[in-house]
């Protein structure tokens, strides 16, 4: 197994790039402690970081939510990103920026505590099996729901609010199935721990309302798509109930990229010409040439 702090290469870490296996973290840090941490997914593909700008300003507002600001500036993070992609030398590769609270205080209040920032680059094929995504991932309802956007600051990508989808999908993986597929509070379809969710009727796209959970980047790059296909897209309220009325189902995310879903629960899904056609689409579009893009190269 890929042990993540016995890499080669180098970590930007507080503005420099360094050693892999030095860089390192005191117990006594805030992030840790009381989840004061925002980080962001992004790809490399064929040397360019897809979507930097949009990833780097959600990291910023992330950490925004959290009632902290990070010491450098967008383009500050920009060019760091790409430092430490050119360093790693991979043209296809993950990004994991992440910010958080230090160590210089202890307790629920820490307005003295230093704010870090680093950037660590890795290769990561695919976040499914092959398999799973020709056929279809299967996904089990997840045993919590998204909370309320007077619950928690649902949308900063804040590490908090990962807890309840390791929870989830550690108990997906315990029945065999590759993810779960979460319902917010209310009941209503939200997404699975890592991606966004759509369904296709009667040729119309429909996808739950980003309300309590994260709007997705890729998601919003894949509703681009599939309007230049020509197809209706619904933002709405779905409830559990509809996917019976499905005649396909997919998810999209950063490392998840459009793969499509073969289960929920005991329903199947085939893999449909839709998602069949908007999973093309992303693949060119991610390795198009872009020429305001980030290349690292
Ligand atoms: N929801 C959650 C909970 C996620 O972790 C992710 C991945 N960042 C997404 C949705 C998809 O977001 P994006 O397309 O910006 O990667």
């Amino acid at each position: 197994m890929m042990n993540f702090d016995d890499q080669d290469g180098q970590i930007w870490y507080d503005g420099a790039l360094r050693p892999w296996r030095d860089v390192d973290l005191h117990v006594l840090t805030h992030g840790l402690h009381y989840g004061s941490c925002v980080f962001e997914g992004e790809r490399v593909y064929n040397n360019r970081v897809f979507k930097l700008r949009e990833h780097t300003e959600r990291l910023i507002r992330s950490a925004d939510v959290l009632g902290f600001e990070i010491p450098y500036s967008l383009e500050q993070i920009e060019q760091a990103t790409l430092e430490t992609v050119r360093s790693q030398g991979y043209a296809d590769a993950y990004v994991r920026p992440v910010a958080w609270r230090g160590s210089e205080m202890m307790g629920v209040s820490a307005q003295q505590a230093k704010i870090h920032l680093a950037i660590a680059v890795w290769e990561w094929p695919s976040y499914f099996s092959p398999e799973a995504r020709m056929k279809g991932i299967k996904l089990k309802w997840a045993p919590w729901k998204r909370p309320s956007p007077e619950c928690a600051p649902v949308h900063a990508k804040a590490a908090g609010l990962y807890m309840i989808c390791t929870l989830s999908k550690h108990d997906a993986e315990a029945d065999g199935f590759d993810d779960a597929l979460m319902l917010d509070w209310r009941g209503q379809l939200a997404e699975t721990t890592g991606a966004n969710l759509f369904l296709v009727m009667d040729g119309v796209i429909h996808t739950p309302t980003p309300d309590c959970f994260l709007d997705g980047i890729t998601r919003r790059s894949v509703m681009a798509l599939a309007r230049a296909r020509g197809y209706e897209i619904i933002e709405r309220a779905i409830m559990p109930g509809e996917l019976k009325k499905a005649d396909e189902v997919f998810v999209t995310g950063t490392a998840a990229e459009v793969t499509p879903v073969g289960q929920i629960g005991d329903m199947s899904f085939t893999v449909g010409p839709v998602t069949q056609s908007l999973l093309e689409d992303y693949d060119k579009l991610v390795r198009a040439p872009d020429p305001a893009s980030s290349t690292a190269a």
